[in-house]
């Protein structure tokens, strides 16, 4: 099979079992309407006692958010579910790679769940193992594999965090990608080194950009459906950031005009972003930050203070309603949420829980022990980064 005939299927219609995500519920959900729903989720999340426990992402609808025993962004979560050795199921509000790394970073008697299969990250699914084994197959061929490191996002599948891991490479996060990218950097000798930045191009252009100092026109970026990645072997030599072509579509939506329009209807807004968002938009912010950062900030600013925030829906109106003292807008004329976060819903929590109460583990979210292995090795060189990020 060709790159370009990679399928893509529509939600809930037919398998592709190779993507990062599967896009079928094996379950009979309960209805929707159902007014108990609030009331099952409760009495079988009580049965389960000390059994399970539940991560909430930052993302996740308020339905969902409230039976979380814990919420935080990826990372923070799978940290959290290592720590509760005692919980046999972690029950995952999120998305599929999220969940594949909990169960990386949980014992092997912890079994994850992810509610909702169909949960998966569309960022994520642009970034295949067999494509960037080809782009890897390039840079051979252009002469520079040997000084590449691959640094990928937090936000990826399991197996390119193992691409990472068996390639001398590294896991980030959008608090410590500047840190990671220092570490890359530092990783060849003669200061020739080159980072391929996997998949978020706007994470690795901003962080290059804003924070490393390295000139826009370093940046060049990989696209998987072009031949060679669309790029020159001369291209790849000139470049210290190989950025692979993925956004987030949440992120991607955010633009300059809204920042204009907003510096003109409320003056002294403040606008605070997301590193997933374009260059041109973060270049117009006051403020760019991961999603603790921008919880932070609004918690320590003032009281009358304006802002517009360039993140995901669900956390930017928990946000407005945990602060009534400040005005909080959101960055976009539309409704913007992430619609793979947001499969998550009350049914299909209702649905997980009761079937563990009932002794069976539905969608279940293993990683492969190679893969674990591999993954680990990425995941430890970022634990073992030295400082920590001003973002953090
Ligand atoms: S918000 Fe963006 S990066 Fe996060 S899960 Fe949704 S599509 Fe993926």
């Amino acid at each position: 099979m060709s790159l370009v005939d990679l399928p893509l299927l529509p939600l809930g219609k037919g398998r592709d079992l190779d993507a990062e995500r599967g896009v079928e519920c094996p379950g009979d959900l309960p209805a929707a309407s159902d007014p108990g729903l609030v009331e099952r989720a409760r009495a079988a999340k009580a049965a389960l006692g000390e059994r399970v426990f539940v991560l909430g992402h930052h993302y996740q609808r308020d339905e969902v958010i409230q039976f979380a025993d814990v919420t935080g962004d990826s990372f923070k979560l799978a940290r959290d579910a290592a720590a509760r050795p005692a919980a046999e199921f972690i029950v995952f509000c999120g998305v599929h790679f999220m969940a594949e790394s909990a169960d990386i970073l949980t014992s092997p008697a912890q079994q994850v769940v992810l509610p909702d299969l169909a949960a998966g990250c569309s960022m994520a699914d642009m970034a295949r193992l067999r494509q960037v084994e080809d782009a890897w197959d390039a840079m051979a061929d252009a002469g520079i594999q040997d000084s590449v490191v691959p640094v990928t996002y937090m936000n990826s599948s399991a197996d390119i965090k193992a691409f990472c891991g068996r390639n001398g490479g590294v896991v980030c996060t959008s608090s410590n990608a500047d840190v990671a990218l220092d570490w890359a950097f530092s990783q060849k000798a003669g200061g020739d080194a080159k980072i391929l930045f996997l998949p978020d191009q706007h994470l690795g252009r901003n962080t290059a950009v804003l924070q490393m100092g390295i000139a826009l026109d370093e940046c060049v970026v990989w696209d998987p459906h072009q031949p060679g990645g669309g790029l020159t072997a001369e291209e790849l030599q000139k470049a210290r950031m190989i950025l692979w072509k993925g956004h987030c579509s949440v992120h991607g939506r955010f633009s300059e005009d809204v920042v204009d329009e907003l510096r003109v209807k409320h003056p002294g807004i403040n606008i605070l972003v997301h590193p997933e968002c374009k260059h041109e938009v973060v270049l117009k912010a006051d403020l760019v930050g991961s999603t603790e950062f921008i919880i932070k900030t609004i918690k320590a600013a003032e009281p009358g203070t304006v802002w517009a925030i360039g993140t995901e829906l669900n956390l930017v109106k928990r946000l407005a309603d945990a602060h009534p003292d400040k005005t909080i807008v959101f960055l976009d004329r539309n409704v913007c949420y992430c619609s793979t976060m947001n499969r998550i819903d009350l049914p299909h929590l209702v649905w997980a829980l009761e079937s563990l109460v009932a002794g069976t583990v539905v969608n279940q979210v293993t990683v492969d022990p190679e893969t674990e292995a591999d993954a680990l090795v990425a995941l430890q060189r970022m634990l073992d980064l030295p400082g920590k990020s001003h973002r953090d």
